[in-house]
């Protein structure tokens, strides 16, 4: 503390770049400063430190498995964010001159780079604006940050003096019943579950935040509620979703995009307050979309699209411009290449040719290569052992191919399965499908790096910007309707795996780049992303399916499909299982 006293006092005044003599260690007595890289000027990205304690005397077992350790990482970080709220001051001079930030979680809890907590300490990577008047240093704003705020917002975040114990053992506790849950759906044949009470709907379409005033608590139908025990909770009830095919329909704005955007945000782990705690789905789930205008690589779409006009063949279909119906048939047979055993679907988002063709329009359009989807989700669950949850307001024709039904009234399902099937024998079915496709894996892909060209000017890169673009050489990748992308700092891990991949020079399939790069995260951290000068600034984890779906998004990418289809991209261990028995499940 007082050597970085004395520098500040002998740099005051003097030319910005003079704080670069702040870099190093900094002993604080109860932590350690590390002054990692100082920025250049006030206007450029902020100075990257990073604090660490002398010990780490929390309750062990609050970090004591790989579950509960990312969810206290991720408590700790919500209470550094919170302590910089009421602590620092903020702005104080020229540029970001003042700024005090940690990477900021969004609703789910996954790893991120921001906090590291082990047995013997706990560090946290930060980025703070070093004070300017103008140009020149300002050691006193400097002091007051770096020798009077920032201790200050280490004691109350990280001493376990001043954190309240017992909502740091509920966050850690809530988030190891949510992981534990999700991994006891494949055991009871369901591919979701909703606790009763949980908070579905969010304040706006701008915020993942509950909705606080007027949100109706969920309410399972008692023909799908059971329960299971959870470790901390005990006993939950809730809505099992069974797989195969299920239904949501209901009135508009009855609360089924909802309830799929919730399910859809069950692949995460929740923090406490969120609503969604103990609505979880299974891990590889996919949202699928219509997306027209994307570009697709040497997908095989063929089990859903045949020949296409000018004799264009499917197995190995790409384009730079896909329409509602390929985009969404692409979508999904990238989803089932990376792997996954539960799509997503909402008719909101949706191509409507894709969804459905009716007898009249079969008999006028002769030439229609697209397979609707509901001719589809059977034999995907068959062949492939993927479920469905679709919603369907407006297609009455979707009742013919569900398993179950889900009625919302009012924000309130209700079992509808058996009201369906009396519906169905008062109306005519629909007359089958004329050709008959086999439903079969896609083709895995190899894609080339050499089709991802990282130079932009004289520099190579692929970065994140933002939660929705990465920045690879001067293309800009579109994710936005990546709708299961959480916070930034996927976008920015994802970026870097891309990165690493075009700098290679060896073909490979998406999956395998995703799964491996996964697995090298896990073994070491998220900063083996890259060569990071100063800490690894903000990442988190990816799921492999958003990494895949960047990687194909990238609008020069080539890729050549191997001949011979793969089996199944998952074997069907979740067809051999005991059949969700609402009412009894065993401990
Ligand atoms: P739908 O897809 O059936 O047309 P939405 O899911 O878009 O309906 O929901 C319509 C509106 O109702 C949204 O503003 C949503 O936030 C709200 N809503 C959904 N579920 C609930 C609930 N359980 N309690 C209160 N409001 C809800
Ligand atoms: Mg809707």
């Amino acid at each position: 503390m007082q050597s970085l006293n004395t520098t500040l006092d002998r740099i005051d005044r003097k030319g910005y770049g003079a704080y670069k003599d702040l870099q190093g260690s900094h002993d604080f007595g109860s932590f350690t400063l590390f002054v990692d890289r100082v920025q250049r000027d006030p206007f450029a990205p902020p100075t990257l430190i990073r604090t660490r304690t002398k010990d780490n005397r929390f309750d062990p077992t609050l970090f004591e498995n790989p579950v509960r350790r990312v969810a206290f990482e991720d408590f700790l970080t919500r209470m550094v964010e919170q302590a910089i709220w009421t602590i620092a001051r903020g702005n104080r001079g020229s540029g970001g001159s003042g700024k005090m930030e940690i990477q900021s979680p969004s609703q789910v809890v996954i790893p991120r780079s921001a906090m590291v907590v082990t047995t013997e300490q706990i560090e946290a990577r930060m980025a703070v604006g070093l004070p300017a008047r103008g140009r020149t240093v300002d050691a006193r704003a400097a002091r007051a940050m770096l020798l009077e705020e920032l201790p200050e917002v280490m004691h109350q975040a990280l001493t376990p003096e001043r954190v309240d114990s017992g909502a740091a053992r509920e966050h850690v506790e809530t988030v190891e019943d949510a992981d534990h849950l999700r991994g006891l759906l494949p055991s009871l044949g369901l591919v979701a579950f909703v606790a009763d009470g949980a908070i579905l709907p969010r304040e706006s379409g701008a915020s993942d935040h509950p909705l606080r005033v007027g949100a109706k608590p969920f309410h399972s139908p008692e023909e799908f509620r059971g329960s299971v025990a959870l470790p901390n909770r005990g006993r939950v009830t809730g809505m099992g979703v069974p797989e195969g095919v299920t239904l949501v329909a209901g009135g508009g704005f009855h609360g089924k995009s909802t309830l799929l955007s919730a399910l859809s945000w069950g692949v995460y782990d929740h923090a406490p307050g969120d609503g969604r705690e103990l609505v979880v789905t299974r891990e590889d789930a996919a949202k699928i979309r219509a997306e027209d205008g994307r570009s697709v690589a040497g997908v095989d779409i063929s089990a859903m699209i045949g020949d296409l006009p000018g004799g264009r063949s499917t197995e190995d279909f790409s384009t730079s411009n896909a329409s509602g119906s390929t985009s969404q048939a692409a979508n999904i047979a990238e989803a089932l290449e990376v792997g996954t055993s539960l799509l997503l679907v909402d008719e909101d988002t949706s191509a409507t040719n894709f969804m459905i063709r009716d007898e009249r329009m079969r008999e006028l359009v002769r030439k229609e290569p697209i397979s609707p989807f509901i001719d589809l989700v059977r034999p995907l669950h068959h062949a492939l052992g993927v479920s469905t949850v679709v919603v369907v307001g407006g297609v009455g024709d979707y009742l013919d191919v569900a398993d179950r039904v889900i009625l919302l009234e009012d924000y309130e399902p209700r079992d509808a399965t058996n009201d369906a099937r009396e519906v169905r024998e008062r109306f005519p079915p629909r007359a089958p499908p004329g050709e008959r496709r086999e439903v079969r894996s896609p083709g895995t892909r190899h894609v080339h790096p050499s089709s991802i060209n990282l130079r932009r000017g004289k520099r190579e890169t692929a970065r994140g910007r933002g939660l929705h673009a990465i920045e690879v050489g001067r293309e800009r990748v579109d994710l936005s309707y990546l709708e299961q992308l959480a916070e930034s700092g996927q976008t920015e891990a994802i970026a870097r795996i891309i990165g690493a991949f075009a700098a290679g020079n060896v073909s490979r399939e998406v999956r395998e780049i995703a799964r491996s790069a996964l697995s090298a995260i896990r073994e070491e951290s998220l900063g083996s992303l890259g060569d990071f000068r100063g800490h690894p600034g903000e990442l988190s984890l990816p799921r492999m399916q958003e990494i895949a779906a960047a990687i194909n998004r990238v609008r020069s990418l080539e890729a050549s499909t191997e001949n011979g289809h793969d089996p199944p991209t998952r074997p069907l261990p979740y067809l051999d299982h005991e059949p969700w028995n609402p009412g009894e499940q065993d401990e």
